[in-house]
């Protein structure tokens, strides 16, 4: 049985006091829930988003790290800082990393590595563009994403990663994938990591959709067969919208 896991990516969004008032109203509404539930506030917010969260069991992530263990690596942050400020999961390779930033398949690999290394579970982001999608190459692309983000990853680590599947034309911008569609690609994700790992890690493996996930979406989401949770962007920054997302069984 697959544990379900519903995350909100904060993004460049929420103050370290804004942050920890949403955190402590969040705790409240979702106390019920019975997923596991992560918020991934910016760096400097995580301190204040832990101490909200101290007697609550949302976790708090991160939505990078560094590929380096420690140094000369100015605006950097390190697997251990993240492990000493409470931080349990990291979000590495989401598709505005990878396209604002020039994050290579290589690079998110290094921090993938890196992170298990220092206990830190990882949200794997992959998904294709528009003009991807419409060019053919979605399976092209996720295989090449999933492989090279996970090489040299070994199977008993992959109990250790969630893999969120965010179509880039999906992504803040209303469009959501159709649940089939969302799907289909889950099931693609879920057959690649059969023929790395065998069935049983991919059996196990979460898979999250993300892309424009509301209240009034996720049910239908969550529905099917290979949807095992939600990465959340814009509807993670109040608690209207994302309790109920949390909640969306209940
Ligand atoms: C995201 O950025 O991971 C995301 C899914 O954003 P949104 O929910 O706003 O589309």
């Amino acid at each position: 049985m697959r544990k379900v896991c519903i995350a909100g990516n904060w993004k460049m969004n929420m103050t370290p006091s804004a942050g920890a008032a949403f955190a402590a109203e969040l705790a409240k509404a979702v106390k019920d829930a019975s997923v596991r539930v992560v918020v991934a506030p910016p760096f400097v917010t995580i301190g204040s988003v832990v101490k909200a969260l101290e007697n609550s069991s949302i976790e708090v992530g991160a939505q990078n790290m560094s590929d380096q263990v420690s140094g000369a690596f100015t605006g950097e942050i390190s697997p251990e800082m993240l492990k000493d400020a409470g931080v349990t999961i990291v979000i590495l390779g989401h598709s505005e990393r990878r396209a604002i930033y020039g994050e290579t398949d290589d690079f998110i690999n290094r921090k993938v590595k890196l992170a298990l290394s220092h206990d830190l579970d990882v949200i794997l982001c992959v998904g294709e563009t528009l003009e991807e999608r419409e060019g053919g190459k979605l399976e092209e692309v996720l295989k090449r994403q999933i492989v090279e983000g996970l090489k040299d990853v070994s199977a008993d680590s992959m109990e250790n990663i969630i893999v969120a599947y965010e179509p880039v034309w999906a992504i803040g911008t209303g469009k959501t994938a159709t649940p089939d569609d969302a799907n289909s690609a889950h099931a693609f994700i879920r057959n690649e990591i059969e023929k790395l790992y065998g069935k049983s890690v991919a059996e196990s493996l979460i898979i999250q959709y993300g892309g424009s996930v509301k209240p009034s979406n996720v049910k239908d989401l969550m529905a099917m067969e290979h949807i095992d949770g939600a990465l959340v962007g814009g509807a993670s920054l109040t608690v209207e919208q994302f309790a109920p997302i949390v909640r969306y069984n209940k």
